[in-house]
């Protein structure tokens, strides 16, 4: 006869399986899913660890193990990411999102004010405007990304975030950078109507693809096998969208408007270089949790 399964013999089974596997937090993913499986928190597992677990459950875990053993990413099974303090869908079409991105947020945060005018370039899972919406009043805005299918999921995000907060406002548009942009003021022109300053910003702000190429294979299963690569190669010297996005962002900014990009942590002295020369000025370099340098921005004037 089967032995009865309780929470915290099935929870030690799967750390066990996990750790094997080489997986790095290997208690913490196997709690993860658990409690995503029997919908539980860390503390039913402390407090309640002689709880049974129903066959279904136990077969869903074992099964959920048995993937995250070979490294499909956590966030993947759960189909989920708390990213500020909000919880965010995700799945293969769009990248993770990282603690690290939320210094990226925050800088923006210390200069948008209410009703400002938002651009997100590879917005992704659309976890940096939506929370940079989410945490102001009256802001507008646009985020753009080529993959049709991450635009998916970041609509999916906007939506949910709706329900409890409803006047929030934001596009999402498919193509390369800027180039949805300038297609939507043409259209607005040949229809008569002002094309005026509405495609112009307060805030540009991207986490772009910034991994050298050949540098790709070298990143963990879970990154280089499960998350899109377009999301992360930025080309052979991992700065081609610094460049483009520098480039561009001038036209698309009001007077005094910023440019907020996340940075590799040796990419600073470039990604600085990059913006004096495509006219920004009073540029500034922030660091992460771990001290290393994340955020680069600066002024357009
Ligand atoms: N903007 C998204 C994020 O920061 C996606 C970034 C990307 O795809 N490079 O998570």
């Amino acid at each position: 006869m089967k032995r009865e399964q309780i929470y915290r013999e099935v929870y030690k089974e799967g750390a066990a399986r996990l750790k094997d596997a080489g997986i790095r937090e290997a208690e913490l993913d196997a709690r993860f899913l658990l409690e995503f499986v029997c919908g539980t928190d860390q503390n039913t597992l402390l407090v309640h660890g002689d709880r049974k677990i129903s066959d279904t459950a136990y077969e869903q875990y074992s099964t959920l193990v048995e993937k995250r053993a070979g490294h499909v990413p956590l966030q993947h099974l759960t189909g989920e990411q708390e990213f500020m303090g909000l919880s965010f869908h995700v799945n293969r079409n769009v990248l993770v999102p990282r603690q690290d991105t939320e210094v990226l947020v925050e800088e923006v945060m210390k200069n948008l004010h209410d009703g400002m005018r938002i651009l997100d370039l590879c917005t992704g899972s659309g976890c940096i405007l939506l929370s940079l919406l989410r945490y102001s009043n009256d802001c507008e805005g646009v985020g753009t990304d080529l993959s049709s299918s991450a635009l998916a999921v970041a609509r999916e995000n906007y939506e949910k975030l709706r329900r409890d907060r409803p006047e929030l406002s934001a596009c999402f548009l498919e193509g390369d950078l800027f180039g949805p942009l300038r297609h939507h003021s043409d259209e607005a022109e040949r229809s008569g109507r002002e094309a005026r300053s509405r495609e112009k910003f307060d805030i540009i702000v991207s986490n772009p693809p910034y991994i050298e190429t050949d540098t790709i294979s070298t990143l963990m299963p879970e990154v280089r096998e499960y998350e899109p690569l377009m999301a992360l190669d930025g080309g052979a010297d991992g700065l081609s969208f610094y460049r483009r996005i520098s480039k561009e962002a001038g036209s698309f900014l009001y007077n005094g408007g910023m440019l907020f990009f996340e940075i590799g942590c040796n990419q600073a002295d470039q990604v600085r270089e990059i913006m004096e020369k495509a006219g920004f000025c009073r540029i500034e370099v922030v660091k992460d949790f771990a001290g290393l340098d994340r955020v680069v921005y600066g002024s357009w004037a």
